[in-house]
C-alpha cells in the first residue's frame, strides 16, 4: 500500500489558502522558543517559511536569556495581545521551565497545540475543538490508508501529552479498541505482545528502532512518529525495512508524520481565529 503524504500535505495547504481567503484578517501565530538548538532553529525556520508562503502572520519570541522568568512573562503578554491569534511553546523547553505552568498561562482560545486542560479535556470527552497537530497528522495518514477503525486493535507506544495521549483519544473516539504502552510496558517485557496484536500501531517513544520488524502484525498500519539522530542519519522508532515486509504500510522517517504537523498547526490557528471572531 502507498500513502502519498506529499499529496495530503498539498491538499491541506490548499485548504489553508482557501480558508484564509474567507477570513477578514490574517491570523498570527506567536512561537515562544527557550533553547538554542540547531535542529529546533531549522524546524522554526521551515515553519516561518511555510507561514510566509501561505500568507499567515508569524512571530518568533526567543527567550533564551533568563528563560524561566522571561518565558512566563512573554506567554502572559501574548495571552493579552489582541493581535496574536495562537501561541505555540517550542519544545524542548529550557531547563527549569515547567511546561504545565506555562500552559496554564495560555488561554484555551489561543491554544494552537491543543495542550491546555480545556482542549485536552474536550478531546477526551469526545467533543474535540483544537487537537494536537501531531495527533491529527497520525490520524490523517491512518485515514488515507483506508482502514476502518471501528473495533480494530490500536496500540499506541508512548504516553506523552502532545502525541501518545491525544492519538489514543482520537483512536478511541473513532471506536478502535485502544491500548497505550510506555516505558513500564517495555520494562515488564510486555511490549512485543501488544505490538503483535496491533492492526494499527502508532509509535512515539523516541527510541531508535524500538519496534522490531518481526513483531508487527501482517497487513497492519504503522505510524512512526519518532525522530532519532543516529550517527548522521535520522531514523524512527520502528525498524522500517523489516516492518515493511509484514505491514500493509509503515510511515517513513523522515518525510512521514512530520510533513503534516505544520499544516495541521496552521489549520488549528485558522480554527482559533474563527472561534475568537465568532465566524
Ligand atoms: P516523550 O519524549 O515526551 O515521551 C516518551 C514516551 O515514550 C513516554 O511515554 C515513555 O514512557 C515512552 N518510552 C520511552 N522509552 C520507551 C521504551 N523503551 N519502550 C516503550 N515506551 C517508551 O514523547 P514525545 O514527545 O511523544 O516524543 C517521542 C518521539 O516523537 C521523539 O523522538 C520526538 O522527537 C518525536 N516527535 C516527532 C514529532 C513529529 O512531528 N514527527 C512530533 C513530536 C515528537
Amino acid at each position: 500500500m502507498f500513502v502519498d503524504i506529499d499529496k495530503i500535505k498539498k491538499s491541506l495547504e490548499e485548504k489553508i489558502r482557501d480558508s484564509l481567503k474567507a477570513l477578514p484578517a490574517r491570523p498570527k501565530l506567536a512561537v515562544v522558543s527557550t533553547v538554542k538548538d540547531s535542529a529546533v532553529d531549522l524546524y522554526l525556520q521551515s515553519q516561518q517559511k511555510s507561514a510566509d508562503n501561505l500568507g499567515l502572520g508569524y512571530e518568533l519570541f526567543n527567550c533564551q536569556k533568563d528563560s524561566v522568568r522571561q518565558a512566563e512573562g512573554v506567554v502572559k503578554e501574548l495571552a493579552r495581545d489582541k493581535s496574536v491569534c495562537g501561541i505555540m511553546l517550542c519544545r524542548p523547553l529550557a531547563e527549569g521551565l515547567d511546561l504545565g505552568r506555562l500552559i496554564e498561562n495560555i488561554p484555551a482560545l489561543k491554544d494552537v497545540e491543543g495542550i491546555t486542560f480545556e482542549n485536552m479535556g474536550r478531546l477526551f470527552l469526545g467533543i474535540p475543538r483544537v487537537v494536537s497537530p501531531v495527533a491529527l497528522a497520525c490520524l490523517e495518514i491512518i485515514k488515507a490508508a483506508g482502514i476502518d477503525l471501528y473495533g480494530k486493535e490500536a496500540v499506541v507506544i508512548g504516553h506523552s501529552n502532545t502525541v501518545g495521549k491525544p492519538v489514543a483519544a482520537l483512536l478511541l473516539n473513532a471506536m478502535a479498541t485502544v491500548s497505550i504502552c510506555h516505558i513500564a510496558t517495555s520494562e515488564c517485557r510486555h511490549l512485543r505482545s501488544y505490538v503483535e496484536k496491533a492492526d494499527v500501531l502508532v509509535v512515539s517513544a523516541g527510541v531508535p528502532e524500538l519496534v522490531k520488524g518481526g513483531w508487527v502484525k501482517e497487513n497492519s498500519i504503522i505510524i512512526d512518529v519518532g525522530i532519532n539522530k543516529v550517527g548522521n542519519k535520522i531514523v524512527g522508532d520502528v525498524e522500517f525495512l523489516q516492518a515493511k515486509e509484514r505491514a500493509a504500510f509503515v510511515s517513513p522517517v523522515p518525510k512521514g508524520v512530520g510533513r503534516l504537523t505544520i499544516p495541521f498547526l496552521f489549520l488549528n490557528l485558522i480554527e482559533l481565529f474563527k472561534l475568537q471572531n465568532g465566524i
